[in-house]
């Protein structure tokens, strides 16, 4: 299956206008290339990707 087939099952119908905006401003600011912000992502629980980033230490 394709990714877009995936994503039309998975995202519901009201949010698909705007919903490949929020794909591009959430792999920009959240889900970047190299370390992706996992402590601060909002669908962390649907994400497979492992292992999950641990916030940085302060
Ligand atoms: S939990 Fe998944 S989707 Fe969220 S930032 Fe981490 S790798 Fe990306």
């Amino acid at each position: 299956m394709e990714v877009e087939e995936r994503l039309m099952e998975r995202v519901p119908k009201e949010y698909r206008i705007d919903a490949h905006h929020w794909l591009i401003l959430h792999g920009r600011y959240v889900c970047v290339a190299r370390t992706p912000k996992c402590w601060q992502c909002a669908v962390i629980r649907y994400c497979d990707y492992q292992p999950k980033t641990p916030p940085p230490k302060s």
